[in-house]
């Protein structure tokens, strides 16, 4: 029998943007698997949904292993019998000036945060399409749409992700799945805490709302996006940042 909550699917939901992001769908009423590689993190993030009466289930997946993240969404659909939100969030950064960058750097990047969204994605989809619906949100980055200096990789694999899903969009649009993207600006995480104060401070500078956002700021949109009332939103990338982009 299927599970009578839909039922999402959030990569790097041990921590930061995407412990939000597994919260905020649980407080919806979504049953969430949260993947990550350190399953007591994400054991930690079970224990603070179920507190609030939230349903979530841990795996641990290194979303770079394509084969290990198939497998575990195929387990997924199996034992849910459904899959109804799909979000890509978990991401690295490897900086560097890209005349130095090493191809291992280039690789690891482009593998954690473009392919892996792919391979989800295409093991995702055909539950979604006999159901005709489904959420797929990836986690992009405002790096993705205008650049970043000395992140090559990682904004070529958030810009990679924006392309990817207004394809998929478009190829499944007509089976009532929508594919969208959030592009955070900057947001107070792990990733972001260890730049030294005075890059915080230049970019503090070019945010028009004049604050860094915080993980709920984008928790918000993907539950948005991740609801019925979004369901004519597809193929798009909303920028949570701050007023950067604008
Ligand atoms: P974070 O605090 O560094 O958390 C990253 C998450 O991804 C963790 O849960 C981590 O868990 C997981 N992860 C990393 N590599 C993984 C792998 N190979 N397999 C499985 N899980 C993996 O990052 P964040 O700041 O919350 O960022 C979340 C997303 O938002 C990323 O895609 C990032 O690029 C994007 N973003 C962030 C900002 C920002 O300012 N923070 C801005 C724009 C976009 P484990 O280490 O346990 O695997």
């Amino acid at each position: 029998m299927a599970n009578e909550k839909r039922v999402a699917y959030v990569t790097g939901g041990s921590r930061g943007i995407g412990e939000a992001i597994v919260l905020a769908l649980a407080a919806d009423g979504f049953h969430v698997v949260a993947v990550a590689r350190n399953k007591e993190k994400l054991e930690g993030v079970v224990k603070a949904a179920a507190e609030k009466g939230g349903s979530v289930e841990a795996e641990a997946v290194d979303i770079a292993d394509s084969a290990a993240l198939t497998a575990s969404i195929e387990k997924a659909i199996e034992k849910h019998g459904r899959m109804d939100v799909l979000v890509n969030n978990a991401g690295i950064t490897r900086d560097g000036l890209f005349m130095r960058m090493e191809d291992k750097d280039w690789d690891d990047v482009l593998n954690t945060n473009l392919k892996s969204a792919f391979v989800s994605c295409r093991a995702a989809t055909r539950t979604m399409i006999r159901a005709k619906w489904g959420r797929i949100i990836n986690i992009s980055s405002v790096a993705g749409m205008i650049g970043n200096a000395g992140q090559v990789n990682y904004a070529a694999s958030k810009a990679g992700l924006i392309g990817m899903t207004k394809s998929i969009a478009r190829e499944l649009a007509g089976k009532q799945v929508t594919a969208n993207c959030v592009a955070p600006g900057f947001i107070t995480t792990d990733m972001t805490d260890v730049l030294p104060p005075q890059i915080k401070e230049k970019v503090l500078e070019i945010i028009p709302l004049r604050r860094f956002g915080e993980t709920k700021d984008i928790a918000a949109m993907v539950a948005f996006l991740a609801s019925d009332k979004a369901g004519y939103i597809t193929g798009q990338v909303i920028a949570v940042d701050g007023g950067m982009t604008m």
